[in-house]
């Protein structure tokens, strides 16, 4: 049955390329609105998956769906996450493609329960014997693990991934799953140290004080109250309706026993992570530009549980010791400094226990063979258009190239396959902003890092300004100066504009240098690799022998592993789910046309749209075009006897098809406009 033709007046269409002015925003949404209010929340856009979050639990994932998808032709069920995922599974076992699974949408979205759905299909489709079921349950229970430590409330989602990930699920050559690799980058590490109003901590340090037992805790000095750890304390101070911190804490605590960590690892994980809440009770006093620490008995506390030299610790967080070629000056710090030092340091810890977790996640995951399915979240930094924005935006302008890159190479290379005629279609290209960014000496980046390997203090000021003389003169670069009368009025002069693909952004100049420069005093990390705890060593030491050259600055090291994975997936046959949030409010009612609108903008998927239509809006493979329309000839009703390329083309003359609007390809017939398959599904409705 061909579902995307029926019902479209009350669901609405199953593929917008069939919508009569696909040209039209309006039409669109209107198309996904009347689908949503049915609660239908999947559309395609050709083969690519639009879902829009219902913001309710719907009874689509069960095991009779997947026995729906399972082996199905793509556009004969209707479209669902399994149906993408079935087919990229089917290509890769059949034609032995690597293939990757893109997801991308704004924080709230639904990018990670996509990515969970995708992984619970090819754990039920796959085998269910020994091996490969271990594989499974722990490609299974790396989400938990991760979500705990990775994710957090914002005020956009109760779970909101608060890192970009990248995950591998290898196969063999049965299909069947023997390994997987996660890859994550740019953890949102100041979290640890503050928090938004309404926001929290990553999950983990409530699940701790709120799951363990009185025995966990004793051992690791807490106190079963929130609201005594300043690290907590300046967003929601403590637990959330629709956030089950204990419940979560039995769970992370059952994947951690099944991906095999020992006795010894969880202690040292939950040490680090007590160890963090302590530290940011320390508080500083000043005299004369020289900072003490106020409760010296914490920093006992602290070193305890980061089994590192207390007298150590309390030196390294009020001194810094800077060497020159001449001399080692040791010089004290003040109560600023010390502070900034100490939350370095929690931030600093915190991000490599996270780094750690992800490579012996990996460990436990590593497979014998390398047939691999890349399922891709993005990260959901939103908002205040800091430097972890551009980060984000820049990734976001770097995929959209990825994007209209392989769309029209693939929809070239189905043209060719087909042998038919291949019209060049006019796109959008957004290389000249991924160039403003990235541009060897030219580029954004290259000017930050000059800035930030200058010696003395570093200055946003100086950066803007400099950004400001260098780049002024590029058209999607747009300075306080350059900026209209209208346009200054709402933007500060400490801020700077980028005209990306999906419209303009500005952003703000402040902790730009300390955010890239990522610095944390030579004292701490050299107290920090002097620890007993494993990890901690071993973090603190990796990164040491990395850094006997300057280490390679924030975005730099951004910028490396986002050009490392597009050389991975441009070998990839991509799919895509592009993930849409119906309104601010979580609320499964309300259907926000202006925010939808504007995420249809960010997604691209009007322009999306607009290449799938310059060719051909329809096609269909033969057999199954005959099958259905056979019907409308007399000469292949009830049974046609010759092939069924010469079948389809008596039904196409029968039925008057204009000879512009269709073409013949090898196995496919391929129909421009979409009037003319309505035409023909009503003449077969009314049969
Ligand atoms: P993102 O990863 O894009 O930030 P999530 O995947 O975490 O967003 O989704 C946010 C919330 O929305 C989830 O916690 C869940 O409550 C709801 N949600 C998302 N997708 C679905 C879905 N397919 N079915 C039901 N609820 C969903
Ligand atoms: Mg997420």
């Amino acid at each position: 049955m061909e579902h995307h033709l029926i019902d479209r007046d009350r669901v609405g269409l199953q593929d917008a390329v069939l919508l009569e002015d696909y040209t039209s925003e309006d039409a669109f949404v209107d198309n996904l609105q009347k689908r949503f209010k049915e609660d239908v929340i999947y559309t395609y856009i050709g083969p690519v998956l639009v879902s829009v979050n219902p913001y309710k639990e719907l009874d689509i994932y069960g095991p009779k769906d997947v026995k729906d998808y399972d082996n199905k032709h793509f556009f004969e069920v209707p479209p669902h996450v399994f149906a993408i995922t079935d087919t990229a599974y089917r290509s890769l076992k059949e034609e032995n493609r690597e293939q990757c699974i893109l997801i991308s949408g704004e924080s709230g979205a639904g990018k990670t329960e996509a990515s969970k759905k995708v992984l619970q299909y090819i754990a039920e489709v796959t085998d269910h014997k020994g091996e490969v079921e271990r594989v499974k349950d722990k490609l299974l229970f790396s989400n938990p693990v991760l979500e705990a430590f990775g994710n957090a409330k914002t005020n956009r989602n109760d779970n909101s991934s608060r890192f970009g990930k990248f995950m591998d699920i290898q196969f063999n050559f049965e299909g069947n799953p023997v390994g997987g690799n996660i890859l994550n980058y740019l953890l949102e590490k100041s979290r640890v140290i503050s928090q938004a109003p309404g926001e929290r901590n990553f999950h983990i340090f409530y699940q701790l004080l709120i799951g363990a037992d009185d025995a966990l805790l004793d051992q690791l000095s807490l106190k079963r109250n929130l609201g005594s750890y300043y690290y907590l304390s300046n967003g929601v101070n403590g637990t959330s309706a629709g956030i089950y911190d204990q419940k979560d804490f039995n769970e992370v605590k059952k994947a951690l026993k099944t991906l095999e960590f020992t006795e010894k690892e969880q202690t040292e994980m939950f040490s680090i992570i007590s160890a963090i809440l302590h530290l940011g009770n320390v508080g500083f006093s000043e005299t004369e530009g020289v900072s003490a620490i106020v409760k010296p008995e914490l920093i006992d506390t602290v070193s305890k549980l980061f089994s590192c030299d207390s007298k150590e610790l309390k030196h390294a967080l009020t001194h810094r010791t800077i060497e020159t070629i001449r001399d080692v000056v040791v010089s004290p710090l003040n109560r600023e400094l010390s502070v900034y030092a100490r939350d370095a340091l929690a931030k600093a810890v915190y991000d490599r226990l996270f780094t750690w977790l992800v490579k012996r996640l990996n460990d436990s995951l590593q497979p014998l063979n390398n047939r691999t399915n890349t399922v891709m979240d993005e990260n959901d930094f939103k908002g205040n258009y800091s430097f972890e924005q551009l980060c984000i935006n820049f990734c976001n302008e770097k995929l959209q190239q990825l994007f209209i890159e392989l769309t029209l190479r693939s929809e070239q290379e189905e043209y060719e396959k087909e042998g038919i005629q291949w019209t060049h279609v006019e796109y959008f290209d957004n290389k000249i902003i991924c160039d403003l960014i990235e541009e060897k000496h030219k580029g954004l980046i290259a000017f930050m890092d000059e800035e930030c390997l200058r010696p003395g203090e570093p200055d946003d000021k100086t950066l803007l300004a400099k950004l400001n003389s260098k780049l002024n003169n590029h058209p999607h670069y747009i300075s306080h100066e350059k900026a209209d009368i209208k346009l200054q009025k709402i933007m500060g002069r400490d801020e700077f504009r980028l005209i990306h693909y999906a419209g303009a952004v500005t952003y703000n100049i402040k902790s730009f240098m300390e955010k890239n420069n990522d610095l944390l005093f030579r004292d701490l990390r050299e107290t920090m690799t002097n620890s007993t705890n494993d990890i901690i060593r071993a973090v603190f030491l990796e990164s040491e022998q990395k850094s006997k050259k300057r280490p390679e600055t924030a975005i730099t090291q951004f910028k490396n592993s986002l050009n490392n994975l597009m050389i991975i997936l441009r070998d990839k046959e991509p799919s895509y789910i592009r993930c849409i949030k119906p309104n601010d409010t979580k609320s499964p009612a309300i259907f926000d046309e202006q925010l939808v609108k504007h995420q249809i903008k960010y997604l691209g998927l009007m322009e999306n749209l607009r290449v799938r239509r310059a060719g051909f809006a329809y096609r269909r493979l033969y057999e199954r075009f005959l099958q259905r329309y056979k019907c409308l000839s007399k000469e292949t009703w009830p049974n046609y006897h010759g092939s069924p390329k010469d079948g389809v083309q008596i039904l196409a003359t029968k039925l008057g098809y204009d000879k512009d609007d269709y073409q013949m390809g090898k196995t496919k017939i391929f129909i421009r406009h979409p009037k003319t398959l309505f035409a023909t599904e009503d003449a077969f409705q009314l049969k």
